[in-house]
């Protein structure tokens, strides 16, 4: 049962378990898609120097030609459910960016989408249902393992911190920032490895001591979901449409 929690002024705001449930509609996931968007145009030169160390240094120039199409297909939806943008997005991607990263996303995006089914708002249980059935489409098409030096290695641990901080009783807010910090970690570990799948495999030994650039895009992602979330809650609060959690 949500629990409400009596504060010394005298009002009542929502406990975690209740906060827990907060809805996540199609605005929010509009601005998820704005904000990979501009990190990606600021990111796209050093995505393409990692790739170029253990890659064909194509790989900011391929996520960021496939999120501009993106943006410009998204920007025409009518009032879509959250679902919607998800495989809109997806279909985008794989139509416009070729090698790896193209279906790899774009199966991510789609299968997210597919998860959220047509449903105009959904809750962090629904997001986490979501994260897993993309990291499964990842792995259905590229085969790839954690350790093998690809994205599966900062989005497997992201899913895993969201779901234990949900398990815990956290909020949207508290599961996307656990998120964001498991993909950075998650990142930075591919740095040792050596690369099992992919174009990096081909360089053996190698491609070790480089950060692999499909890991970096996904920690970008989850590093612009958190923003979103938060934005979205903020934006909230100035409207009135929710109280804080924790007091002034
Ligand atoms: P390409 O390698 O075809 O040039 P990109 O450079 O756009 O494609 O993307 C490279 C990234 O794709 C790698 O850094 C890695 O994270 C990811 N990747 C490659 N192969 C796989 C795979 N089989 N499974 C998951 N991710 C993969
Ligand atoms: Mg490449």
């Amino acid at each position: 049962m949500a629990t409400a929690v009596a504060v010394p002024w005298g009002r009542l705001v929502p406990g975690p378990r209740q906060e827990a449930a907060r809805n996540v509609d199609a605005a929010c996931v509009r601005r998820w898609l704005e904000e990979v968007a501009a990190r990606l145009a600021a990111e796209r030169d050093f995505l393409t120097q990692l790739d170029a160390a253990i890659g064909d240094a194509d790989h900011g120039v391929n996520m960021h030609r496939g999120f501009t199409a993106v943006m410009q297909r998204v920007a025409d939806l009518q009032e879509p459910t959250p679902g919607r943008l998800l495989k809109v997005a997806g279909r985008t991607f794989v139509s416009t960016v070729g090698g790896a990263a193209g279906p790899l996303y774009g199966t991510a995006f789609l299968q997210a989408g597919e998860a959220l089914g047509d449903h105009p708002s959904f809750g962090p249980r629904l997001l986490g249902d979501a994260l897993r059935a993309s990291l499964e489409g990842v792995q259905r098409v590229g085969a790839a393992s954690v350790g093998d030096k690809t994205m599966v290695d900062a989005l497997t641990p992201a899913l895993g911190a969201y779901e234990l901080e949900l398990r815990m009783g956290g909020s949207l807010e508290t599961a996307a920032s656990g998120a964001r910090e498991a993909a950075a970690s998650g990142m930075r570990a591919t740095i040792p490895l050596q690369a099992r799948k992919g174009r990096a495999s081909y360089l053996g030994p190698r491609s070790v001591g480089h950060q692999d650039p499909g890991a970096t895009s996904t920690a970008l992602m989850f590093a612009a979901l958190e923003q979103a979330v938060l934005a979205d809650r903020s934006q909230r609060f100035a409207a009135g449409a929710r109280r804080p959690v924790s007091g002034p």
